[in-house]
């Protein structure tokens, strides 16, 4: 036993059994590939948020566990057993943005400043889920939220703009909305919902039947289908709005039609957090097999004075990117996303050409110039190679006959076309005269390969 834990230790120091360090299960590596993807999203979502006139905020990823116990409710799923926390430091890891985002609101009092904000955050939440098919435990979403405007015609606003981002990325999705009622109705309706729940609980899955006490709502959008089933016939919280929600939920509806934005309700849509108060929404899509949702949020106007801040009301929704990422992967007939390409590759041939291009190319950088090269002097062929596989616009060929002469060759990618340029003179003069024959050749059109999205 000594001897062959001996052996182990011995070979571990020389390294012999050295094992792969993998990424965490549930966590994922989004490669060059796929990060074009991301970008147009991103770039995407900010030009839609520009246009509505939102502001980014960036926010931290590690809040007080207080935060989230408090806004997005004790007897959650997320709370009770998805959250990343420290227990020692009470601390945790954001499970979703809107709890931080008001938060940061709170605490730099930005409401003083003007009356109503349109703020938007994207980046990396965090959740404990049993990993899944297509379910990770860091995932990244684009939040926006309106804080400060109760109107009707707000909520309409922000799902028009959902829309029309999702719309922009070329994806079909249809929205659903509802409304959950606000303090006054909706005890009301919980009490008649817990009632129906109680007199059927040999139908409903286990969850439902601890749900009917600790979350009733929850029940409702449970995807068994015998609590599918069950709730069908269970009372609808549309009946049993107050006179002020139906209001205002009907004058979501107008101004939806207003907008042209089409619609369908779903009174058995709820929200996995407690916050929200009215106007809820979704918008779903069948392109991935079953119906899932894209993108979702709603209205929480007693949240922030719950997070003890002011009486101030707000409305939001998270879009979850992967989920878009996979969306537009799926796709085959969509706009295409430009990969990246550079401008120019250096094809040197030689110590000397090496040394040489090195200096030529630091020039182009420095004026805006993508370019780059290969420092281990292979052959023409393989640089030539290189430059393809980098999508180069152009090739530069330095070897020691043309740094003799003071002509290098120069390649258009596109149309195969070459000829000789002068390199004489200091790199400042070379890189300007380069960059005046990259903007002579301008048609790249059957140069520019794209990646199907
Ligand atoms: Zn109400
Ligand atoms: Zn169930």
């Amino acid at each position: 036993m000594i001897v062959s834990y001996l052996i182990t230790a011995i070979a571990y120091q020389r390294g012999a059994f050295l094992l792969k360090i993998k990424a965490i299960n549930g966590f994922k590596d989004i490669l060059p590939e796929e990060v074009v993807l991301w970008q147009h999203i991103e770039a995407k979502a900010r030009d839609i948020f520009r246009r509505f006139c939102f502001q980014e905020i960036r926010l931290p990823i590690l809040e007080k566990t207080e935060l989230f116990a408090r806004s997005i409710g004790e007897a959650t799923d997320i709370v009770e057993k998805e959250m990343y926390t420290f227990t020692d430091k009470a601390i945790t890891m954001r499970p979703e943005a809107t709890a931080s985002l008001l938060r940061g609101f709170i605490e730099h009092s930005l409401h003083v400043k003007q009356p109503v904000h349109r703020l938007y955050t994207l980046g990396p939440m965090f959740r404990h889920e049993r990993p899944q098919k297509g379910r990770l435990r860091q995932f990244h979403q684009i939040d926006a939220e309106i804080l400060g405007a109760t109107e009707p015609g707000v909520d309409a606003e922000l799902m028009a703009m959902g829309q029309l981002l999702l719309t922009e990325l070329g994806l079909a999705a249809s929205l659903e909305v509802n409304s959950l009622g606000c303090k006054e109705c909706r005890p009301g309706f919980r009490e008649n919902l817990v009632q129906y729940l109680n007199e059927r609980q040999d139908g409903l899955c286990d969850d439902c039947k601890r749900r009917t006490h600790t979350n009733p709502l929850r029940v409702l959008d449970c995807k068994k289908a015998d609590c599918k089933k069950l709730v069908q016939d269970a009372p609808s919280i549309l009946d049993s709005l107050c006179a002020k929600c139906d209001v205002h939920f009907s004058a979501v509806q107008r101004s939806l039609d207003n907008l042209n934005v089409e619609y369908k309700l779903n009174p058995f849509m709820v929200r996995g957090l407690d916050y929200y108060t009215r106007t809820t929404f979704e918008f779903t899509t069948n392109d991935l097999g079953s119906q899932s949702a894209i993108a979702a949020g709603g209205r929480y106007d007693g949240l922030i004075e719950q997070l003890g801040g002011p009486k101030i009301p707000g409305i939001g929704f998270a879009l979850g990117i992967e989920r878009l990422v996979l969306l537009l992967l799926d796709k085959e007939d969509s706009e295409k996303v430009q990969q990246s390409t550079i401008d120019i590759y250096i094809a040197a041939l030689g110590d000397e050409a090496i040394h040489f291009s090195s200096a030529l190319i630091q020039s182009l950088r420095v004026k805006g110039i993508s370019a780059a090269m290969n420092f281990s002097g292979r052959s023409l062929k393989s640089q030539m190679k290189q430059a393809g596989r980098l999508q180069a616009k152009h090739t530069l060929i330095i070897g020691e006959n043309e740094l003799a002469n003071h002509e290098a060759v120069f390649r258009n990618m596109n149309t195969k076309q070459q000829e000789s340029i002068s390199i004489q003179g200091d790199f400042e003069t070379q890189s300007s005269r380069l960059i005046d024959r990259l903007n002579d050749t301008n048609d790249y059109s059957d140069l520019y390969q794209s990646i199907k999205i």
